[in-house]
């Protein structure tokens, strides 16, 4: 396993590596001299550029997810109308390119959030408004143009599907997770969510659709809003998902083998939840409770090496079983 990117030394990734290449994503030689060393490419991190993906894939090495579910998954607009594209439901949206834009769709949207298009993550770059704002102000203090406006979606739930496809075209389903969110940064998990056979539904059939448009290959989740029993989609991550760790604990195969094997171009494996779970975040210091933690009945604890705790920060997560 090599690893490259910009704070490869001393990264979680770049501990386990046997080959570490530390340099910045937009140095294309030095992504060129890395991938004639590999046999196949893949990313944990969404925001990696456009330019970075074509080179690998211009050295004649395989990039997986394919370049093109980089490109929607880094810029929410573009998601969006993907979903659309594909005739998945999503919240109202307005492209936002300045103050008159905004102002313009505020006074149609209501209660809202803007959201930056690029580099937001756990809830970062977003501004809930309520539609009497000011728009230059918001837009100033938000920062980091273009965005766009998204209705608040009134969910009873969020859900999301991990699923992967291989080189050969199969496709998997996890079984769906149900999510909490505390101040727009993953809390909890639960996996299986309790759904109706609809709601399943949903969830794989546009799972599916974006898996098959893209010619995935790799992990894909799906973040969905629960909306009485509709599915809103929310967003896409083209890589193993913080909803899917617990299938370290729950499944036989874990989100992480999965992706492995699609990339790789084994077969799929199966994904049953053998041991339907919970998973909770270490968000910053929670992550010093360690030892009590795992003192704690049927608790696995997963630390990842990161080397600032900072607030906020997802430091690593506990998987418990549900025993009923
Ligand atoms: P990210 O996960 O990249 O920070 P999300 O778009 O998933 O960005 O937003 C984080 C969380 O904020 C969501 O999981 C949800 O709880 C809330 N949220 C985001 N967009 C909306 C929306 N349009 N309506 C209601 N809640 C939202
Ligand atoms: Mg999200």
């Amino acid at each position: 396993t090599a690893v490259y990117g910009p704070d490869a030394e001393g990264s979680p990734a770049g501990e386990v590596a046997t080959y570490v290449h530390q340099a910045p994503y937009d140095d294309l030689q030095r992504v060129t001299a890395f991938a004639e060393r590999v046999d196949a490419v893949t990313y944990e991190f969404e925001n990696v550029p456009a330019a970075t993906a074509a080179a690998i894939t211009e050295a004649g090495v395989i990039l997986a997810p394919p370049a093109a579910a980089l490109a929607s998954s880094q810029e929410r607009l573009r998601e969006k109308d993907l979903f659309r594209a594909l005739g998945i439901k999503t919240v109202d949206y307005w492209p936002i390119a300045d103050a008159g834009d905004l102002q313009a769709a505020l006074s149609e949207a209501g209660p809202s959030i803007l959201k930056t298009c690029r580099f937001g993550y756990d809830g970062k770059g977003q501004a809930p408004l309520q539609g009497s704002e000011d728009a230059e102000r918001v837009l100033a203090e938000l920062g980091g143009g273009p965005w766009i406006l998204e209705a608040k979606a009134q969910f009873s739930r969020e859900l999301s599907q991990v699923a992967a496809r291989g080189r050969d075209g199969a496709i998997a389903f996890f079984d769906i997770a149900e999510n909490e969110h505390r101040g727009g940064i993953l809390r909890r998990s639960v996996m299986p969510a309790e759904v109706s056979a609809s709601v399943q539904n949903q969830a794989q059939s546009a799972t599916r659709a974006v898996l098959e448009r893209l010619d995935y290959v790799g992990v894909l989740t799906v973040e969905f809003f629960d909306c009485d029993g509709v599915l809103l989609a929310n967003e896409m991550a083209p890589r193993v998902h913080n909803s899917g760790h617990v299938t370290l604990e729950a499944c036989v195969i874990s989100q992480f083998e999965q992706h492995i094997r699609a990339v790789a171009g084994w077969p799929l494996g199966e994904t049953d939840t053998l041991t339907p779970s919970e998973m909770v975040n270490l968000i910053g210091h929670d992550a010093d409770r360690w030892e009590s933690l795992i003192a704690q009945p049927h608790t696995s604890l997963t630390l990842y090496g990161k080397k600032e705790t900072e607030r906020g920060r997802k430091m690593g997560h506990w998987v418990r079983p549900l025993l009923r």
